[in-house]
């Protein structure tokens, strides 16, 4: 799973219904806060039950005071289920409520908005100093042992989102520390524009421009790359994390996976939390992933089931940083393995010459995993979790979630429906940067 934020229930079940990136986001600020330690065991089960043994976890709020209790939380919930990841805090320090400067944004508010704006950005978020400084005692507490089950990277949240400076510091600490560099890359429209805008250019050119690029990148989404920032990409042997579902749903539009694939690009999947089935069923994920990106036309290439299960395993394992330990099943690795039961996959019949990976993504559910081993050891036997009572788990989140909805969320939902049309203001002819004021298929121009 490449990648991911955790929350255990999907976005709707917290009471968000899809929407476009930029008023989505304001929509979740809404969210009602649910114990961390919980939600993980929830959402990292649901995971093993489809497969995943691996996640590239991405924490997305950074409140100014309790992240570090927080994140603690997560990494004891990946601990107590046996999930392996590689786990990365999010850094956002501008631009947090547009793509624009937030006293700026904020000045062009009605007062009383702005005032309840300007203390709820301050309420949620954090320094660069200390960003830094958490996530060296992270990697010092859960991510130095080369043995472990816990990698911690770094992750300025986008371009946008982080300036230049901070993107700096974070290559330097990379290598000083030997890991790896989570961010999100033009996931919508309107981040190219900002490149554009800002630069001049695209945001992964400026990417390139300022020495970013490198084995250890990540980048999530990257659906509005042009033909020469796939090139660039691969050239610099970054990886692209593919969130197909994320990119129907928050209204992104569809990467043009297969000129990544076709050029060299490390392509692996993910869910971003928001897959197709509102699960996060890394089956039907590659099975999406794999009717998604079949170009039309006799001769345009389309992506076979083979290529597809390679972006959700070894092609997934390289931006983790636990490097060739993980990713396959061969000698010399970690025994990482998804047993099926393929009988409702197969039944009541299968023409012998189908392909078995084939046969999976056309037909797999994660009802039909039924034993998963993370580091050779059994994590779920025949559907049952081995360390912990998902039962259990789920009664506790009932009882919390059945307590009437707190007054301070009531007040933010209030506070981010009336930003909304300020926000869909600001963005106004920002679409027609794109010389595509309308949706096209894998517009790379
Ligand atoms: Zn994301």
């Amino acid at each position: 799973m490449a990648h991911h934020h955790g929350r255990g229930l999907s976005t709707l079940q917290l009471g968000t219904t899809d929407d476009c990136l930029e008023t989505w986001i304001l929509s979740g600020w809404g969210r009602r806060p649910v114990d961390d330690y919980l939600m993980t065991l929830y959402t990292t089960m649901q995971q093993i039950e489809s497969g995943t043994t691996t996640v590239m976890y991405n924490h997305s709020t950074t409140p100014s005071s309790g992240l570090e209790e927080n994140v603690n939380q997560v990494l004891k919930g990946f601990n107590e289920v046996g999930m392996r990841s590689a786990f990365s805090v999010m850094y956002r320090g501008q631009n947090r409520v547009v793509y624009d400067d937030d006293d700026k944004f904020i000045a062009s508010l009605p007062t009383e908005l702005g005032d309840a704006l300007r203390a709820h950005v301050a309420r949620n978020s954090i320094s660069a100093d200390d960003y830094f400084s958490l996530f060296e005692r992270l990697h010092k507490e859960h991510g130095a042992d080369p043995n472990g089950r816990t990698r911690v990277l770094l992750s300025p949240a986008n371009v946008q989102w982080a300036d230049d400076g901070f993107l700096e510091r974070t290559k330097e600490y990379a290598t000083r520390y030997n890991t790896g560099v989570h961010i999100h890359l033009v996931e919508t429209m309107y981040q190219k524009a900002y490149g554009l805008r800002r630069w001049g250019r695209t945001p992964a050119t400026h990417l390139g421009d300022l020495g970013f690029l490198g084995p250890e990148l990540s980048c999530a989404h990257a659906i509005w790359l042009t033909d020469a920032d796939i090139d660039l990409l691969a050239g610099s042997g970054a990886t692209v994390c593919h969130n197909a579902s994320s990119n129907l749903r928050l209204k992104n539009g569809v990467a043009p996976v297969g000129a990544m694939v076709g050029r060299g690009l490390n392509v692996a999947l993910g869910t971003d939390s928001t897959a197709i089935n509102d699960d996060d069923d890394m089956i039907q994920e590659m099975r999406l992933v794999a009717k998604l990106h079949r170009e039309p036309g006799l001769d345009a290439p389309a992506i076979t089931s083979h290529q597809v299960l390679r972006n959700a395993t070894i092609n997934a394992a390289k931006p983790t940083f636990f490097h060739d330990d993980i990713g396959a099943l061969e000698v010399g690795r970690r025994a990482d393995a998804v047993l099926l039961d393929m009988t409702s996959i197969t039944e009541p019949y299968m023409d012998p010459d189908v392909d078995p990976i084939d046969a999976l993504l056309y037909r797999g559910k994660a009802q039909d995993v039924k034993t998963v081993v993370i580091d050779g050891e059994v994590v779920m036997r025949d559907g049952r979790f081995t360390r912990v009572n998902k039962d259990d788990v789920v009664r506790e989140l009932r009882e919390r979630l059945g307590r009437p909805v707190e007054a301070e969320v009531l007040r933010t939902r209030s506070m981010a429906a009336d930003l909304m049309p300020h926000v869909q203001s600001f963005y106004d002819g920002w679409s027609t940067d794109q010389g595509a004021p309308h949706y096209r298929f894998n517009a790379r121009s």
